[in-house]
């Protein structure tokens, strides 16, 4: 079995082609991150128009690397939401076209559900687990017990993790994307100079919170800049490393709570925050204490790819989904039923 996975909820417009015995034979990722880089933010519509040029070329360029044509492929699975609605349903549109003209079976795949099912496509590891997925646009705990068997245990209630890391990094004048410029400052500082908030620790509960932080980020800097009149090197090194230090200590705290709460063999993390090597042994001691084992996929298919979507369309087929030309590209799609509607971003 072959599927084609096409994705393009967010600024990546990407395909795939991988196997029912989980080999991806091509990923490719066309990022729009310069096209974007101008506005401080993605922009929806320049985005979806450059999924709407970009999509066909990702497809042919991803058969074209796996030496195939589509006469080879089982199925096309496609993102159908959650995200920046012009570009779900530019990819959904362009799947659409390849199901019509060749008569292959269409599977609509939650974005979500695409990075939850990573570790099976990775390590092909057995339900139930648990997954953290912390990005630049999510962040939440979900426990999953099959390829649609998804329980939200909690979230961010504001930003997302990478959100707020993107945010400091502005305040303090590093380029974009933050997370990365952020670790880099962070490894030379003194995590305990500032005293930032440990924002929900007092509350019961996997819930999360990251705007507080920032905040708390930002009049430590105006404090500093109107006692000394700017920045010194040493003082952004420091507030990086407190905020790195409190993000880490947030996200393993309340990772330990969701261990408690679904004690399962396994705690797996998706989205570039997963990149961030203080945040990874934070997760990975919290999982050794509770007797789980650690699993961070390859950061190129932790961060949003067409391969994620091929394999969880793969996992959808077996269950007997299909989908018809009336497939809908959906803005919010929570993954249970029992989810509040995500903040920040519109997902
Ligand atoms: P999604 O739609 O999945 O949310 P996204 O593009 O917003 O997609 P990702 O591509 O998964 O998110 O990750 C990008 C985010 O990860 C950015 O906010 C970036 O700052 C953050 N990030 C990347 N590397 C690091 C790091 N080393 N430490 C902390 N954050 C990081
Ligand atoms: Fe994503």
């Amino acid at each position: 079995m072959i599927f084609l996975g096409i994705e393009s909820s967010c600024d990546d417009t990407a395909a795939a082609l991988v196997t029912g015995d989980r080999r991806i034979l091509s990923s490719v990722v066309s990022s729009q991150t310069a096209l974007h880089a101008d506005f401080g933010g993605i922009v929806p519509e320049i985005a979806a128009r450059a999924h709407a040029e970009r999509l066909d070329l990702a497809v042919e360029q991803a058969l074209a690397e796996a030496g195939l044509s589509l006469d080879a492929v089982t199925g096309i699975a496609v993102t159908a939401g959650p995200g920046l609605i012009g570009g779900v349903m530019a990819g959904v549109m362009c799947a659409k076209g390849i199901a019509a003209g060749t008569g292959l079976p269409l599977v609509g795949v939650n974005h979500l559900a695409g990075h939850a099912l990573t570790p099976r496509l990775t390590d092909g590891v057995d339900f139930p687990y648990l997954m953290l997925l912390v990005s630049g646009g999510h962040c939440q705990f979900l426990r999953v017990d099959g390829p649609d068997a998804f329980t939200r245990l909690g979230g961010t209630i504001d930003d997302a993790p990478g959100e707020a890391f993107d945010k400091l990094a502005k305040l303090l004048a590093l380029p974009q994307p933050g997370g990365p410029q952020v670790e880099a400052e962070a490894a030379q500082g003194d995590p305990r100079r500032f005293p930032l908030p440990r924002p929900l620790l007092d509350r019961p509960g996997c819930d999360l919170s990251f705007s507080g932080l920032k905040t708390a980020a930002l009049r430590q800097r105006d404090a500093l800049i109107a006692a000394q009149g700017g920045l010194r090197t040493t003082d952004r090194r420091d507030l990086c490393a407190a905020f790195q230090s409190a993000v880490a200590e947030v996200l393993a705290e309340k990772s330990r709570r969701a261990l408690v709460l679904s004690p399962v063999p396994l705690l797996a993390v998706a989205g570039g925050v997963a990149a961030n090597v203080q945040i990874r042994a934070a997760l990975e001691h919290v999982a050794a204490e509770a007797g789980a084992r650690f699993l961070a996929p390859p950061l190129r298919l932790c961060t949003d790819n067409g391969a994620m979507i091929a394999w969880a369309g793969i996992e959808r087929f077996r269950l007997g989904h299909r989908d018809g030309m009336d497939l809908a590209a959906r803005p919010r799609w929570p993954l249970d039923g029992r989810a509040a509607p995500m903040l920040g971003h519109g997902k």
